[in-house]
């Protein structure tokens, strides 16, 4: 057997049983004390900079370099009290991943002696060595500065003794590097447009944040298969492996008890988690064998995702500690479900109310019914950059295959919804509206939160279903920073609130309505305009395919032609009308991604090549060299003729591993040439489209063969641990 294989195995064997779950230990009592929060920044810091900092944080106002110093005192004393020796700038680069660069408090002085020091500077700025960061050509590699910069709005924390500071990180010329730039810009421009839609129903109301909770699946395998998986290693999935006998056919696993390994990497994680203020608090089985989800109570956008975010990067710490290692992939196995990250996504003002939870009046439901609506013509409007948002190498394995929501951008409402919104289409009529009419629609209006509270449809086959008081965007792969979708998904929703304000506005001046029923009408124009969005049937099915097209939707399978949409002329208006992000920077962002997706595909067409000639078709053929000399030695004991008859099985064998190995090697040919082609190519755009097009076709067929092979040869030759080993943790 392979070296690699046995030893991975046996470590499994030899390891002491799971250790117990720890000691229960109350979470209130250490929530959040690795966070330098409002309690710490209480006792840490003077009024003037708490106040300061709490500005920040509620109004976006600056924090100028003299409360910086000062609030740098206070976060120096609350992190060394905390044994930190270290302070770094955390941020979000376009890898996808975070970065830091550590740097320590001490400094030395004269005579042999050291202080510790940080002040205003260090935390409001700082200036890493990012040239190999990606840029997408916006960064020269001689003018290879970037500084990250202080993002008061979420706040530090202390890592490894570390105190992590979040920050943006751009280019010294202005332009943003990273994720949280572009997103901070886009919430800011949705809190301006959805205060001034909420100034008609409250004009209390002057703040709107967006809310996330993210669902974050992701597989566990033992350390030592993960180790033995050069392809899991390199590319983040499995590129071979034959589906296990019991696969997810039997739906035991989902919610099924979690096995006790498994629940003390959990537990650590959470107790980890709670330190640091991230209130995880859902766990669960997934549908596939060694898959799992956890969900935390959902947050101020920013915040969520910095801890979704700093989630990952525990997760991946936390899991070594249990021998084991987390697969945030988006389809880490053929033939059992992928993962996903599903983003519930609301909006809430400072009154305390969610924008997309129906109240309990009609002129709180026809609050409610606005951003609703708006939210939806949003999404028919700019369905593109929606997709284009979630594109990935890897999510394209998960979007329309039979299990996740399709490549078709919809939205599902549930039937009582799709009632209201149908029933205002029908009674608000063009022209001024009868006392009557405006009543009846206002009484249906005001059932509502009724109609939601026995609303139990549930469409688990939607990429955007509205579930009761938020929008789930389930469409978003497991491993993305969530950012790139929220970012589009505020910029269009903004976008449209601004729309929807000068057209209820102009109808009010134009026509004499009142506000009333201005609202109603605009509303019910929407209705109309953005029903093709609208889906509430079965989006796996091949009928929803056939309907989508009739109806104009579009359906990008594959991540290249869907980051079109980034660059397309209405996207550029939309995001620099708006000043989330300049034409240049989106330019660098699609060729960013493209690239990243070259890169994905070059590399596992490179390990697929490897794999296959230097450790499967070797074995194979030292297998298949068994048979021969078995079936010539049975042929030289008995002769041609009996000898036949009696070696027929191993013939049988030795001739169709030979048509494998041959189709195999032929498609790996055609492939490696392929590759070399497309490497010559120097359009990015054209590079992506041949790697996927031309490359990525070959590796089906050879992996069918390669799977077949594996269901022959001789189990201790395979020199791969098999799906049966990986997907069942003991
Ligand atoms: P599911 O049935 O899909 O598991 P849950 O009710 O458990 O749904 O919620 C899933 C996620 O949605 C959780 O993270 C939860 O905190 C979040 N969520 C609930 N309300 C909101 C909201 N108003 N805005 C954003 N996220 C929310
Ligand atoms: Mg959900």
């Amino acid at each position: 057997m392979s070296f690699l294989r046995t030893s991975a195995l046996q470590d499994l064997l030899n390891r002491p049983a799971s250790s117990s779950l720890a000691e229960p230990q109350k979470t209130s009592e250490y929530f959040g004390t690795n966070v330098f929060g409002r309690d710490a920044m209480r006792e840490y810091l003077a009024e003037e900079a708490f106040n300061a900092v709490q500005n920040a944080i509620t109004y976006g106002t600056q924090i100028d370099r003299g409360v910086a110093d000062l609030v740098a005192a206070g976060m120096k004393a609350w992190a060394l009290a905390k044994g930190a020796s270290h302070y770094t700038h955390w941020f979000q680069p376009l890898t996808g991943a975070t970065a830091e660069k550590h740097d320590a408090f001490f400094t030395p002085l004269d005579g042999g002696k050291a202080i510790e020091k940080f002040e205003g500077g260090q935390l409001v700025q700082q200036e890493p060595d990012a040239s190999s960061f990606p840029n997408g050509g916006i960064r020269n590699t001689f003018e290879a500065r970037g500084y990250t910069a202080w993002d008061p709005t979420s706040p530090a924390f202390i890592i490894n003794a570390t105190l992590c500071i979040p920050t943006i990180f751009v280019s010294y010329t202005g332009e943003a590097l990273d994720y949280k730039t572009p997103l901070l810009n886009a919430h800011a421009a949705l809190d301006k447009a959805a205060v001034e839609v909420c100034q008609y129903f409250d004009k209390n109301v002057t703040k709107v944040v967006a809310t996330l909770g993210w669902e974050q699946e992701y597989f566990l395998i033992d350390l030592g298969f993960y180790y033995a998986r050069p392809d899991l290693m390199m590319t983040g999935r499995t590129l071979f492996g034959d589906s296990p006998a019991k696969g997810q056919q039997l739906e035991d696993h989902y919610f099924g008890s979690i096995p006790d390994r498994v629940a003390g990497f959990m537990q650590d994680l959470e107790t980890e988690s709670w330190k640091l203020g991230i209130p995880v608090k859902t766990r669960h089985n997934e549908v596939a064998p060694g898959q799992f989800e956890l969900a935390p109570v959902f947050e101020e956008m920013n915040l969520a995702i910095d801890h979704n975010q700093l989630l990952m990067d525990l997760m991946e710490k936390i899991a070594r500690r249990h021998h084991l290692k987390v697969l945030l992939h988006e389809k880490p196995f053929a033939g059992v479900n992928g993962s996903g990250k599903h983003n519930n996504w609301s909006m809430a003002t400072n009154t305390g109310k969610n924008l997309l939870s129906p109240g309990k009046t009609p002129k709180t439901n026809l609050q409610f019914l606005t951003f609703f609506i708006n939210t939806i013509a949003a999404v028919h409007n700019h369905a593109d950059l929606l997709r284009a948002a979630i594109a990935s190498a890897g999510n394209d394995h998960r979007l329309g295959a039979n299990e996740a929501p399709p490549a078709i951008i919809s939205v599902f409402l549930g039937t009582q919804l799709s009632g209201v919104l149908d029933d205002i289409e029908k009674k608000v009529k063009d022209g001024k509206m009868t006392p009557e009419a405006k009543t009846d629609v206002k009484l249906n209006i005001g059932k509502i939160p009724q109609i939601i509270l026995d609303n139990t449809d549930r469409n688990r086959t939607s990429p955007f279903a509205f579930t009761g008081n938020k929008f789930e965007f389930r469409a978003v792969g497991s491993s993305a920073n969530c950012s790139a979708s929220m970012m589009v998904l505020n910029t269009i929703v903004a976008n449209q609130l601004i729309q929807f304000k000068k057209d209820v506005d102009s109808l009010m001046a134009k026509k004499k309505y009142d506000k009333d029923e201005a609202i109603l009408h605009v509303l019910r124009d929407y209705i109309v305009a953005t029903k093709a969005i609208r889906f509430e049937g079965n989006g796996y099915g091949d009928e929803w395919v056939k309907e989508a097209k009739k109806r104009g939707l579009s359906n990008h399978k594959t991540t290249p032609p869907a980051l079109d949409a980034y660059v397309s002329k209405e996207s550029k208006k939309l995001f620099t009308s708006l000043g989330i992000i300049s034409e240049r920077e989106l330019e660098a962002r699609f060729e960013i991604s493209l690239e990243q997706y070259v890169k994905a595909i070059n590399i596992e067409s490179l390990v697929i090549e490897d794999l296959a000639l230097n450790q499967i078709l070797p074995a194979a053929l030292s297998y298949q060299s068994d048979l021969l000399n078995n079936a010539s030695g049975l042929l030289d004991v008995f002769g041609p003729s009996k000898g036949k008859t009696l070696a027929a099985a191993q013939l049988q064998l030795i001739e169709k591993m030979a048509n494998h190995i041959n189709a195999a090697k032929t498609n790996i040919d055609a492939m490696v040439k392929e590759r070399e082609k497309t490497d010559k190519l120097a359009d990015a755009h054209k590079q992506a489209a041949a790697y996927c097009d031309k490359v990525k076709p070959y590796f089906e067929a050879i992996r069918e063969n390669i799977d077949a092979l594996e269901s022959v040869v001789e189990d201790s030759l395979w020199p791969l641990p098999k799906y049966r080993e990986m997907l069942f943790l003991r």
